[in-house]
């Protein structure tokens, strides 16, 4: 092992460290057995397998195969099931039971209201069931002794049109959950600034939203997410590593753009699975999160779609962990990162990291000490 790097840090340990999530889509991460059940219920006959375990395996084998038509393939399902307020509000619920399970003490999470309009009902309703189910979910995993806040962020497709109505959505809701606003969908051909009325919509509202942008586009995207349409965050962001040169000494040679998403402390949501996946990095080891960590960006780590992954925020951390050598120090950095990028009150963000992110670190680097000296 190199100097300066230490053994990763024990699952168990990573599994219950309090987490924070800000980039998870709502019907990434069904579970399978809920799909089996809501296909049931609904007469959907088109699922690929007929029990949890080989449907779980065809959506980790679809979003693995490198075909763009099989992954869609895998969204049709989710979203196929779920089109009604009942199934909507136990995905919903579920979510924020599986989460909270999972260590998260704070989670924001994305759906496109849009998607679920197929049995008649509205934009409104939909993100009233969901809301809905977040509360149910947040509710039960605090009866569990695993207490998690939920913040809703609406998603647009940028492939679409109506994206400012969504915007419009996400503040006429934005005290009853809704925390922020996204678009998300096909990178290449469809620019940010196809959706500036909704961006500028928002500003004017003073709302907050993210955009997926440098995950399969480069920094053209980048930039006109920042720049034009004066995004808060950055979904994945991963290609601004091409604004970054590496001399031959291994110094890094930083260019405007990158020195501008780290001087103002521009958080990215980096999905590290997910990444490796869609080919936006060769492999978790090779993923840009690690320079991008040691030149001190605002890097924040998450799940992205769950189900089609196979993973969990626990995993995420523990990939990173056998990759980099990163111990619990690195691991509550992603944390208070995320913590500080979340879409939340200045004061709720406070509360978090000094009553549950530090305290639970803490108590973790004892433990560890204790096990070591054992
Ligand atoms: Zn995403």
């Amino acid at each position: 092992m190199e100097a300066g790097r230490v053994a990763p840090v024990p699952e168990d340990l990573i599994a219950r460290a309090p987490k924070v999530l800000l980039h998870d889509h709502l019907d990434g991460g069904l579970r399978p057995q809920t799909i089996l059940d809501l296909a049931a219920e609904s007469g959907y006959a088109d699922l690929p397998a007929h029990d949890a375990e080989s449907l779980g395996s065809w959506f980790a084998e679809a979003a693995f195969s490198g075909s763009l038509e099989r992954y869609l393939e895998t969204f049709r399902h989710t979203v196929g099931v779920t089109q009604t307020p009942e199934a909507l509000r136990r995905v919903s619920r579920e979510c924020a039971e599986d989460l909270a399970a999972d260590g998260v003490v704070y989670a924001e999470v994305r759906f496109a209201p849009e998607l679920h309009l197929q049995r008649g009902l509205t934009e409104r309703q939909v993100v009233r069931e969901v809301l809905v189910g977040f509360e149910e979910g947040q509710a039960r995993a605090a009866a569990q002794g695993h207490p998690i806040r939920i913040g809703a962020l609406l998603t647009a497709m940028r492939t679409a049109t109506h994206s400012r109505q969504i915007a419009e959505l996400a503040v006429e809701f934005r005290d009853e959950g809704v925390v922020g606003f996204d678009i998300a969908g096909a990178e290449a051909g469809f620019p940010p600034t196809r959706h500036l009325d909704a961006f500028e919509y928002l500003r004017k509202e003073n709302a907050h939203f993210t955009i997926h942008a440098g995950e399969a586009f480069g920094l053209p995207s980048i930039w006109e997410a920042i720049q034009w349409c004066g995004a808060d965050r950055l979904g994945h962001g991963v290609r601004i590593v091409d604004d970054i040169e590496i001399d031959a000494d291994g110094h890094a040679k930083l260019g405007r753009l990158a020195s501008y998403v780290r001087d103002r402390r521009i958080p990215l949501e980096m999905c590290p699975s997910s990444n490796v996946q869609t080919g936006a990095a060769a492999s978790i080891g090779e993923h840009p999160i690690g320079l991008l960590r040691r030149l001190g960006f605002r890097v924040t780590v998450n799940t992205d779609n769950r189900l089609m992954s196979g993973t969990s925020m626990t995993r995420e951390m523990q990939l990173l962990s056998e990759a980099f050598g990163y111990g619990l120090d690195d691991l509550q950095w992603f944390t208070i990162n995320a913590m500080k990028s979340a879409f939340l009150p200045f004061e709720e963000r406070l509360e978090l990291i000094n009553h549950r992110i530090k305290p639970g670190y803490a108590e973790l680097r004892s433990e560890l000490a204790d096990r070591l000296a054992s």
